[in-house]
């Protein structure tokens, strides 16, 4: 199997989210399976971490945007730990930025040529470079327009028309919507510009395009992948999702165990793992305590959350119950940068809770390793969540998610009742209700399973020996490639 997977960022070239994660997880454990993986991505250079090596390749591209034509240079590194081919697309003007999408909160202005740019460019290596490719994996919208121009300009002769296209949604919310003024940009033919295509309430959607014309789609849980065929989470587009339901499957992400995995992470003050979190993790906890400036003590429990600050990941929730979370003997650390009125309401209840409240506006890979080890709880209470990985990493780590029940989410943690502890299944706490009432409630029944020591170890227990690596998940993205290699072979 020759697979492409393009991303607009993958771990560890440039990285905001979760999909850089998978980005750099999945093609490394596609490649264990046997498969021959080739990454592409942007070439955002002022992200490359000094260690890593990237060289020319020489080849350059050029792709027509709106009246020019605009010239790119692939350039070529290797996924540390692997043999995956890395095509970084570099364009100075587009993609040597200070941010990946936006500046300041603020999108640029340019996105829609941006990611145009980036996704012809990568046919065009694919084309020139002559890579043999069976699929293609795109990524969210910005590479939501590839299965299209696949369709549109190349043939079997002149390209890697024959290639299919799974596309994969990792938030449906994020659309890459654009106004019609902006459509001469992509280099389509009008037509294309109807409801059935890539016309969405007047604009253009990349990421409706990717819905409409890959041969498949996938979102990262079965829980999401049900909940966008509804108006509720469906953004405007559950319609279309129902109507390819029998083309949309749900795959669960993994974890790259190279990376988040408390017993080989370098960052962090003590390595562990099952057998010897009870040692490792309070070493872990004491270290954080001291880097948040909190008082250093054993006893008390540490809850943490990091994330986007962005009310999908339910900061207002948190926000509204934290004062009264903080008048208890507790701790939190919080990480996040996102919107400026959070980094604001953050600050002022800081201010309000000394010795008790430590919040980083800031991204830190280093500290996002160190909250999960040290942390007791991690408090993800997403409105939605079409994965996540933070309560992953947290199962991971011995720390006990507290979560409401949606997406991802409700597909990996088992909430502490009676019957699933008895059971030894239950791994976290779930809460149902978008409310801060719920959260409440939740918290009160964490704090209190937390002072019942032999059913909190149970449940780290339960979180840290469950196999959360990316072989399962990769394992049914090969078999989806496959079946969609078949169906287009056919098709030919
Ligand atoms: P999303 O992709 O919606 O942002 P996920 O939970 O799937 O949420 O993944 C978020 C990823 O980004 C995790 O690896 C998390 O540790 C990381 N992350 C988010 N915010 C920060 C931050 N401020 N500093 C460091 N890492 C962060």
């Amino acid at each position: 199997m020759n697979v492409a997977v393009v991303a607009a960022e993958a771990v560890p070239f440039a990285k905001t989210g979760g999909l850089a994660d998978v980005a750099g997880a999945l093609p490394r454990a596609l490649e264990r399976l046997g498969a021959r993986v080739t990454l592409f991505i942007p070439f955002h250079r002022r992200f490359l971490p000094a260690h890593l090596t990237v060289e020319p390749t020489g080849l350059h591209v050029q792709v027509p945007i709106g009246g020019s034509l605009v010239e790119g240079e692939i350039h070529r590194s290797r996924l540390p730990g692997s043999n995956v081919d890395v095509y970084l697309v570099d364009q100075r003007d587009y993609f040597d930025r200070d941010g990946l999408y936006q500046r300041q909160g603020v999108d640029f202005r340019d996105n829609c040529a941006r990611f145009a740019f980036f996704n012809r460019a990568v046919l065009e290596a694919v084309r020139l470079l002559d890579i043999p490719l069976d699929l293609i994996h795109c990524n969210d919208w910005q590479t939501g327009l590839i299965p299209l121009y696949l369709k549109e300009h190349y043939s079997t002769q002149t390209g890697p028309a024959a290639t299919g296209t799974l596309f994969t949604i990792h938030n449906l919310a994020y659309q890459g919507a654009f106004p019609y003024e902006q459509f001469a940009l992509l280099g389509l033919d009008d037509r294309l510009f109807h409801w059935e295509a890539l016309e969405f309430h007047g604009r253009f959607s990349f990421l409706k395009a990717g819905l409409v014309f890959a041969d498949t789609l996938t979102t990262v849980s079965p829980t999401y992948a049900r909940e966008i065929q509804t108006p509720e989470l469906g953004c405007g587009l559950d319609g279309l999702l129902r109507h390819r339901r029998d083309d949309l499957r749900g795959i669960v992400n993994g974890i790259d165990s190279a990376v988040w995995r408390p017993a080989v992470e370098p960052m962090i003050a003590a390595n562990y793992d099952a057998a010897t979190v009870a040692v490792g993790k309070p070493l872990c906890k004491a270290h954080l305590q001291r880097r948040a400036s909190l008082p250093e003590r054993d006893d008390v429990p540490l809850l943490a959350q990091i994330g986007r600050l962005d009310p999908q990941k339910g900061w207002d929730l948190l926000i509204e119950v934290a004062d009264e979370l903080l008048c208890r003997d507790v701790q939190l650390v919080v990480l996040g940068q996102g919107q400026p009125h959070y980094h604001e309401r953050l600050d002022r209840l800081a201010a309000r809770h000394p010795g008790k409240l430590r919040v980083f506006l800031e991204f830190s890979s280093t500290l996002a390793h160190q909250i999960e080890a040290g942390a007791d709880v991690f408090l993800m209470p997403s409105l939605y969540e079409p994965c996540g990985l933070n309560q992953l990493y947290s199962l991971a780590h011995g720390t006990v998610p507290v979560v409401r029940r949606t997406g991802g989410l409700a597909d990996t943690v088992v909430d502490a009742t009676p019957d699933n502890i008895a059971a030894g299944t239950a791994n976290g706490v779930v809460f149902d209700d978008p409310n801060a009432d719920a959260l409440r409630d939740a918290l009160q029944r964490t704090l209190s399973l937390y002072n019942d020591r032999q059913t909190w170890s149970s449940l780290i227990q339960a979180g840290m020996r469950a196999d959360w690596s990316w072989d399962r998940s990769a394992r049914e993205y090969l078999n989806l490639y496959q079946h969609v290699a078949r169906r287009v072979q056919v098709r030919e």
